[in-house]
């Protein structure tokens, strides 16, 4: 057999346990190659994805390290627009977690140069909107260095800037986190209290006095002491209807009484809504045909209280695995869950992603469900791998375009018959449900090719560790084109905060997003409407 140079060197078929010759490519965690992302989308995929619960390859702590210094070189480049970046993904509600902003920003705050602390502070309170969040940056800032200056008065200014009555439900709703109190906050920012009426506020947070005759903005405070000697749940009904008390302000012993969940629910915040609706069934409030029960389905499809709320679609979708099971994590609690509060919650996943208008294009849905997509876990929610949590985020273009197609894929492809009127939850625990294997995320291409498949846009929700083929991605996209006369595109949705893509940088029929932004729908219906001759 004659000794074949081009096939050990090929540019065009490249094992993906070698780099492409001449290409950038690095070695993966999983014995192949991808390309390295740059420290500005890794940034972004940190700031949406986190490294709460790891990853299959890497411990939290290595990952969240790994994170945190690709931030820092962000922070040395160009500070300003990592504050930037930072409050854009933050004040949207784009991420399942406020977290990772809170953590770039304290380091920001700390590590940048004076411009960069600077802005770090004034966007303070657009990061940090409610009192645990402010607790975090606390945290946090001391393992940047601790409090200094600038800390301490962008703190002060959180408590003094806000109207009395809107911080005194704060303070009473955010007691303590993470081992910080609204006590500890105030005695080391020290505002001078910006009203006679946030002084006493103040006073009252340190040394637990109120004035004789309580001012207005502190009434909310009056009726959380009254509400903890509170003997019976009536008072607590009556306190709560009067001034708006948070659960948080509620005795525990109360909170199995479905009439202090009934009043709880007049102003109940969606988030506190979510997290509750195992308790208010529990208890007998939200149950078949009730009146409370209407309400909450009411609230779970108004959609601009679902956008005022930035209440996220991983924090629904987690809330509709637990409810729908009608057990908590734990075990102890059991519940009969409302069919219709269910489905309201599918209504309600759907209606967190802004409108996308849909592409138009012939699109392959491709889930990697390889064994290192069943590692680590989504946004801190039990159970909820990066491969079920993809089968949503993909459920939202099937959605939107009514030209697409599922399939999944290890180190080979199955076609699924996957319709976007599955219940949320059944299309993510089928996926959860599937055999494990190598990874090769060429096979999407592969198998297109191979079938005859026409598409425009191929979408692989991946962590594109991928090392098992014959031949790369990039490669077998490429090939794809050739063949088929298509300009077909590629969207690699990252879903893991890693450092890699199987996305070639220099083709820009390629593009890298991230995994459960609710701004991605709308990246990939954009990049797959640019026509053609606009990007190759
Ligand atoms: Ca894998």
């Amino acid at each position: 057999m004659k000794f074949n140079y081009g096939k050990l060197f090929s540019r065009k078929v490249t094992p993906q346990s070698q780099a492409i010759p001449g290409s950038t490519q690095v070695p993966n965690s999983a014995g192949g190659y991808g390309w390295p992302v740059d420290d500005w989308m890794r940034l972004e995929r940190f700031l949406v994805l986190g490294s709460e619960g790891g990853s299959y390859y890497a411990t939290e702590r290595a990952l969240t390290r790994a994170n945190a210094e690709a931030v820092e070189r962000c922070i040395q480049t160009d500070g300003r627009r990592v504050v930037e970046r930072i409050v854009a993904v933050s004040d949207a509600g784009r991420a399942p977690k406020n977290d990772p902003a809170i953590f770039a920003l304290a380091m920001a705050a700390k590590l940048g140069d004076f411009e960069t602390r600077r802005a770090a502070q004034s966007a303070l309170p657009k990061v940090c909107r409610i009192g645990t969040h402010l607790m975090h940056f606390a945290e946090f800032v001391q393992a940047f260095g601790g409090w200094g200056r600038g800390t301490r008065s962008a703190v002060a200014r959180w408590y003094n800037d806000k109207p009395v009555a809107k911080l005194a439900y704060q303070l009473v709703k955010y007691q303590t986190r993470d081992g910080w109190s609204n006590r500890d906050l105030l005695r080391l920012a020290h505002p001078k209290a910006a009203t006679a009426e946030h002084d006493a506020l103040y006073r009252w947070v340190v040394r637990g006095e109120l004035p004789e005759a309580t001012p207005d903005g502190l009434r909310i405070v009056e009726a959380f002491e009254r509400a903890k000697r509170a003997t019976d749940a009536a008072e607590i009904v009556r306190l709560i209807s009067e001034h708006d008390l948070p659960r948080e302000c509620v005795p525990t012993q109360h909170l199995g009484d479905a009439r202090v969940w009934e009043a709880l629910l007049e102003k109940m915040p969606m988030t506190a809504l979510i997290r509750n609706l195992a308790t208010m069934t529990r208890v007998g409030l939200v149950k078949p045909l009730g009146r409370a029960t209407a309400t909450v389905v009411e609230r779970l499809r108004d959609g601009k209280r679902l956008a005022d709320a930035r209440l996220h679609p991983i924090a629904i979708l987690a809330a509709q695995l637990t409810y729908a099971a009608g057990r908590g994590a734990r075990g102890q609690h059991e519940w009969t869950p409302v069919q219709a509060v269910v489905d309201a919650l599918d209504d309600a996943f759907y209606a967190t992603f802004r409108h996308v208008e849909p592409a138009r294009t012939r699109t392959l849905l491709a889930l990697d469900v390889s064994g290192s997509m069943d590692g680590g876990q989504v946004a801190g929610v039990p159970g909820l791998t990066p491969r079920m949590a993809s089968a949503a985020m993909a459920l939202v273009t099937a959605a939107t375009e009514k030209q697409h197609a599922f399939v999944a894929f290890q180190t080979q492809l199955t076609a699924l018959s996957i319709s976007p009127r599955w219940r949320l939850d059944r299309v993510v625990k089928a996926i959860g449900g599937m055999p494990f294997g190598g990874t090769d995320c060429a096979q999407p291409m592969l198998w297109a090719l191979k079938q005859r498949v026409e598409v425009d846009t191929f979408v692989i929700y991946t962590d594109s560790e991928t090392w098992f083929g014959g031949i790369h991605p990039a490669q077998a996209l490429r090939e794809y084109r050739q063949r088929t006369g298509i300009a077909a595109k590629l969207v690699v949705v990252g879903m893991v905060s890693n450092g890699f893509s199987i996305a070639d940088p220099n083709d820009a029929g390629m593009l890298d997003a991230v995994g459960f932004d609710t701004a991605t729908p709308a990246v990939i219906a954009d990049f797959a409407r640019t026509k053609a001759r606009e990007r190759l």
